[in-house]
């Protein structure tokens, strides 16, 4: 087990469509481990492979259908495929790839995916609320597309300058 370093925004293979996951091996499951394992290290909600700098189509994520998280139902969804959604909400959102930001996005309330699991079975369920937002904000991920970008222009760009005065802060130090 290893905790994984996470990339950062605006690094770009946040940026990258990721691959699907074809060869259900140890390597994937030695790497899905790693990721729950960051995942509750940090706390966070959920995690992309791409976060971790593995441009494939997996996540993990440790929200339960009753809205309890970091116990044993904690999930791992090799090539999720969201394949029915309806409704909206409004959630407030943050990410650890993108550092010091919360801001409401609107998502499909109810959603209903396909994935396969770590032996390459595939699965099927339903999910809505608080569980359906971290599912669909994880999927987003694996192609290249992180919260901000459901955020208007100016809100994206006010962060984008805040962040070019916070790395300048650094180099300051
Ligand atoms: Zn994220």
């Amino acid at each position: 087990m290893a905790l994984l370093p996470i990339l950062k925004y605006p690094d770009p293979r946040l940026r990258e469509k990721s691959l699907p996951v074809e060869h259900f091996n140890d390597e994937l499951r030695q790497l899905a481990a790693d990721m729950l394992e960051t995942m509750r290290a940090v706390p966070g909600a959920g995690l992309a492979a791409p976060q971790v700098g593995h441009l494939i189509r997996m996540i993990v994520v440790s929200a339960t259908p009753n809205g309890q998280d970091f116990d044993d139902s904690a999930q791992v969804l090799v090539n999720p495929r969201i394949t029915h959604q309806d409704g909206h909400q409004l959630y407030n959102e943050g990410c650890l790839s993108v550092v010091d930001l919360y801001e409401q996005v609107t998502r499909a309330q109810n959603i209903e995916i396909e994935a396969q699991d770590l032996d390459g079975r595939p699965f099927n369920f339903q999910a809505d609320g608080r569980r359906a937002v971290i599912l669909q904000h994880e999927i987003d991920h694996l192609d290249g597309i992180l919260f901000i970008d459901h955020l208007s222009a100016l809100k994206r760009n006010i962060y984008k300058r805040k962040l070019k005065k916070l790395a300048k802060e650094g180099l300051d130090d």
